[in-house]
C-alpha cells in the first residue's frame, strides 16, 4: 500500500477494484476482472461476473461486511480514498455505499426537475436518492415517513 498510512481516516468503496484491469481503467470498478474470487457462481445467478463487493454472499467474492470496526481492505490503493479534515466520520461513513447508490439510482432513473418520484424503502440508499433531489435536481420525493425530514414532496 503506497497510498496510505497506519492512523489515516479513509472511505472504502463498497466494490472493490484492482485499479489494474480494463474495468477499473475506465472507470468501471464495479466489474473488476480480478477481485471477485467467485465469478462463476455469480456468473449462473446474473448473467455477468461482477468484482468483488464488501458484505455480500460468496458469489461477489465473500468479502465480510465493511460495517465492522476493522476490515482487511485488498488493493486499499485503489478502493480507499482520504477523508478530508473537515469532513466529519458521520458524514463520510455514508460516502462508501449509501450516497453513491442512492445518486446512481436516481440518475439511472433519469428524473428531470419537476417530476415525481416516489422511493419505496427509505433505508440509507433510498434517504440518499431522495436527497439527491437536492443536490442535483434529479429525483424528486420520498416515502412520506421521511419526505419532510428530507425535503421532498
Ligand atoms: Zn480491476
Amino acid at each position: 500500500m503506497r497510498n496510505h498510512k497506519v492512523g489515516d481516516r479513509v472511505v472504502v468503496a463498497s466494490f472493490i477494484g484492482c485499479g489494474r484491469c480494463w474495468y477499473c481503467q475506465n472507470d468501471l470498478w464495479s466489474l473488476c476482472d480480478n477481485t471477485n474470487t467467485n465469478p462463476g457462481i455469480a456468473s449462473m445467478a446474473y448473467g455477468y461476473e461482477p468484482g468483488g463487493i464488501f458484505g455480500y454472499s460468496h458469489a461477489m467474492g465473500g468479502f465480510r461486511g465493511s460495517h465492522a470496526e476493522y476490515i482487511r481492505v485488498p488493493f486499499a490503493d485503489y478502493s480507499a480514498f482520504p477523508v478530508p479534515p473537515e469532513v466529519d466520520d458521520r458524514s463520510a461513513l455514508v460516502v462508501s455505499d449509501s450516497v453513491p447508490t442512492g445518486w446512481m439510482g436516481a440518475d439511472l432513473g433519469g428524473v428531470r426537475p419537476g417530476d415525481v418520484v416516489a422511493v419505496w424503502g427509505c433505508g440509507a440508499v433510498g434517504q440518499m436518492a431522495a436527497r439527491a433531489r437536492r443536490c442535483c435536481s434529479v429525483p424528486r420525493g420520498s416515502s412520506p415517513s421521511t419526505a419532510s425530514r428530507n425535503g421532498s414532496r
